[in-house]
């Protein structure tokens, strides 16, 4: 594998990435129409359809999907026999968020201690802009793509309104591929390479308890008659042990983490832990965040402070969520958490109890060519160990793709590694993170092309005389 050579392209294409990444970044293309006008998503579409022509995919076009973003997708058919490749990434964007505390202006790339500022720099602009200098380096190298490369990018994924979720199903065709790289996560640290293997999923109910036909005078009434906002706090405090440990009954909760250690001070600086406070759980950071259930309160109805009277609630109610550690479905982790808050309603009060939301852990690829040609490909790009980090939130999408290419290698990766603060005000890219990655996808995509190929003349070998 010609690494130097086509390490050598890729840094020469680095310029052209800083061109492509400030034209991006200048389209304010949040997916939200009372944020932004939508002719910035319009216009961020058009322009990735142009650079995609520009490299070969002909039929590259911006789709309508069912909540009225625009996916970008099209194709390059490769030499016969060779594998399909699809490259997601997204082109809208985070509101700015806290707009008066950027630095430098947010919707200008901005360069600053080495780093490129702006809204989308790494989330997902930095990644599009990855894939786009990743494909002109084969082009210019080999002159063509090693294989069928499909690429897709959607218009509304910071939104979580589903479009391209709702679009993959009825167009299975169009972007069916061998090995699906979703890119829009990063490496642990800037340099070393990171694929991330599992997402967790996510369960919400609302617990509704009702003691009194109406609010009553604490005074006059206050002792014999049963507290709800008491009792509630009864049953959420049995979500977790003295430790903090999560203790749903059915639910387990000490898993490990194979992967990379998520060092305990710097999750503290990551998760803004104020000093002195304690992290809880026993166990490493990894496997609380990424192994085990994690029950949390999302909401509680009870009278704020200011405003609060000497009175006995007549109700209550709470919205409580658990995230779903792979080895775990959504559903049995919602029945485990609705039968346990059902058995610690306490003192006859009235509970109801309704199911708000179920979503499934996702799983990528951990074996398989795809895999191992990623993992060669990344630590060849990187002159460093490859390692694996989960992520506490989900990608509803990864399950759709799961779903819909049960046969399918999928992976995750990207520019976007802890110091870009996506989703946060500055928002930047380490540039060498965008360069590493694009040689670590090209390499990927040579090694994955050959490598399947000889296995598939490998395979055909007995059929012959
Ligand atoms: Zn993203």
């Amino acid at each position: 594998m010609p690494v130097a050579s086509l390490r050598g392209t890729v840094a020469s294409l680095m310029e052209q990435a800083r061109t492509d990444l400030t034209e991006l970044v200048a389209f304010r293309s949040v997916a939200d129409a009372q944020l932004e006008p939508p002719e910035e998503c319009e216009k961020a579409a058009q322009w990735l359809v142009e650079k995609l022509v520009e490299l070969g995919f002909s039929d590259a076009t911006a789709a309508r999907t069912p909540d009225g973003s625009k996916c970008v997708h099209g194709h390059v058919p490769g030499p016969p026999g060779t594998p399909t490749v699809l490259l997601y990434s997204h082109y809208d964007v985070q509101p700015p968020l806290g707009e008066t505390h950027w630095i430098s202006p947010i919707w200008q790339l901005t360069e600053r201690d080495g780093r490129w500022y702006g809204r989308g720099a790494a989330d997902c602009k930095g990644n599009i802009v990855m894939h786009l200098t990743a494909l002109r380096a084969l082009r210019a190298e080999y002159g063509e793509f090693p294989c069928t490369i499909k690429f897709l990018s959607e218009g509304s994924e910071e939104q979580g309104t589903g479009g391209l979720e709702e679009f993959v199903p009825p167009n299975a065709d169009l972007l069916r591929a061998d090995a699906i790289l979703v890119v829009d996560t990063g490496n642990f640290a800037v340099g070393i390479p990171t694929l991330t293997t599992t997402l967790r999923g996510m369960t919400s109910v609302d617990v509704r308890l009702a003691a009194l036909s109406s609010a009553m005078h604490s005074g006059m009434f206050g002792g014999p008659t049963p507290d709800p906002v008491l009792g509630l706090i009864k049953m959420l405090d049995s979500l977790h042990d003295e430790r903090g440990n999560t203790t749903i009954d059915g639910l387990d909760a000490n898993q490990t983490w194979p992967g990379v250690d998520y060092p305990a001070e710097q999750f503290r600086r990551d998760a803004n832990v104020l000093d002195g406070v304690e992290l809880v759980g026993d166990g490493s950071v990894a496997d609380l965040l990424w192994a085990r259930p994690t029950a949390t309160v999302l909401g509680i109805d009870i009278p704020p402070v200011i405003g609060s009277s000497a009175a006995v609630q007549a109700g209550t109610a709470a919205r409580v969520s658990v995230r779903v550690p792979p080895g775990i479905t959504g559903l049995q982790a919602q029945d485990a958490l609705v039968e346990h808050l059902r058995a610690r309603v306490p003192w006859g009060l009235r509970c109801e109890i309704e199911r708000v939301s179920v979503g499934d852990p996702f799983v990528g690829s951990l074996r398989g060519p795809a895999y191992d040609a990623m993992k060669a490909s990344m630590e060849e790009a990187c002159g460093h160990a490859m390692t694996t980090e989960g992520q506490g939130g989900s990608i509803p999408l990864c399950n759709v793709f799961a779903n819909t290419y049960p046969d399918a290698e999928i992976m995750l990766f990207g520019v976007e590694e802890p110091k870009c603060l996506i989703h946060a005000p500055n928002e930047s890219v380490d540039p060498t993170e965008i360069e590493r990655t694009a040689l670590a996808e090209a390499l990927f995509l040579r090694r994955y092309a050959t490598t399947t190929r000889d296995r598939a003349s490998a395979a055909a070998v007995p059929e012959q005389r």
